[in-house]
């Protein structure tokens, strides 16, 4: 199919995007990386009558501080698999990307794309959430940040204002020794996954000072294992207490069925990613300086 009948403007920079936002309103659309918008103004899912592209703005950047990541909005997925400084000091940003889809996707698509793209099992969202992340949203003449728990509404929904235009992604690094994990299970490489678990462990010798887990496949956004987190602090983290906490963060959720996997497959699917996730986080935790 072919998309409805709009009109397209070229946003010079952030205020000119965010200009044309406020007066378009609801009829406009921002176009990044158009990995995702395309295909739903193809299938007249979306129809909106203004198109203001800012796929060449300057945004496409990744700063590392201390304790932080910040990426422009136009960061490529590409990017982040391979950004030198991001694999040495938080991997598990490549290990996450590797999983989006294929290599010409990866090329286009964009980190702000994805995240207000918004959808339930969407990688990028997913790390935003687990690294207690947050989005500057830009608008005319002000720019407000929203944390990553607080973004996301529902399936395909969030709480950004249609005036609003995200300019950057921040993630928080842990301070100590720490190790990350993404997994995901997919029908065929490339696909959204059924479900998917990043894990994010701190330890002090061989004790667990600090865990984050976020589930996807869950509910219609990603969610924080908050229970069993808080389970691991203090805690060796062995075989049985990594399947403890896996066990009781899938067990806490509701989780939804579809056509492609039904509820309880979901659930069984999170507890499992979730015990090899924190095995794999805690180990690199440990071999990390
Ligand atoms: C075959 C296929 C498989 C895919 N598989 C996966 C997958 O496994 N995992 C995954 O995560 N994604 C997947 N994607 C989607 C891909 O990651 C997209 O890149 C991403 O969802 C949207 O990014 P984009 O830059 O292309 O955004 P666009 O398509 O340009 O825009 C998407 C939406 O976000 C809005 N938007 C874009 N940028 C901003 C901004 N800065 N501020 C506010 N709103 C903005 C647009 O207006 C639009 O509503 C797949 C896509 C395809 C075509």
């Amino acid at each position: 199919m072919k998309p409805s009948a709009f009109k397209y403007v070229r946003a010079g920079s952030v205020e000119h995007a965010c200009a044309l936002l406020a007066e378009h309103g609801e009829d406009a659309r921002l176009l990044a990386g158009g990995q995702s918008l395309v295909a739903m103004m193809n299938l007249r899912l979306a129809r909106p009558s203004v198109l203001i592209d800012i796929g060449r703005l300057a945004l496409a950047d990744i700063a590392i501080g201390t304790g932080s990541v910040r990426l422009g909005a136009l960061t490529r997925h590409r990017m982040l698999i391979e950004h030198l400084g991001l694999r040495r000091m938080a991997p598990v940003f490549g290990e996450t990307a590797r999983y989006i889809a294929h290599p010409t996707i990866r090329n286009h698509g964009t980190a702000g794309g994805s995240v207000a793209h918004a959808d339930p099992t969407a990688e990028i969202p997913g790390l935003l959430v687990l690294l207690d992340g947050h989005v500057d949203a830009a608008s005319q003449g002000s720019v407000r940040q929203i944390q990553g728990r607080e973004l996301f509404r529902g399936a395909f929904s969030t709480s950004l204002k249609p005036q609003e235009m995200i300019s950057a992604l921040h993630f928080r690094i842990p301070a100590g020794r720490w190790g990350g994990n993404f997994l995901e299970l997919a029908e065929r490489v490339g696909d959204f996954a059924l479900a998917a678990v990043g894990a994010v462990v701190e330890r002090d010798g061989e004790q667990v000072t600090g865990a984050r887990i976020v589930l996807l496949g869950a509910e219609s956004v990603p969610v924080r294992a908050s229970a069993a987190e808080a389970s691991l602090v203090g805690e060796r983290l062995t075989e049985s207490v990594a399947a403890q906490a896996g066990a009781a963060a899938a067990a806490a959720q509701r989780c939804y069925g579809d056509v492609r996997a039904s509820a309880g497959y979901r659930r069984h699917l999170l507890s499992e990613l979730t015990r090899r996730a924190l095995l794999t986080a805690y180990a690199r935790a440990g071999a990390a300086a």
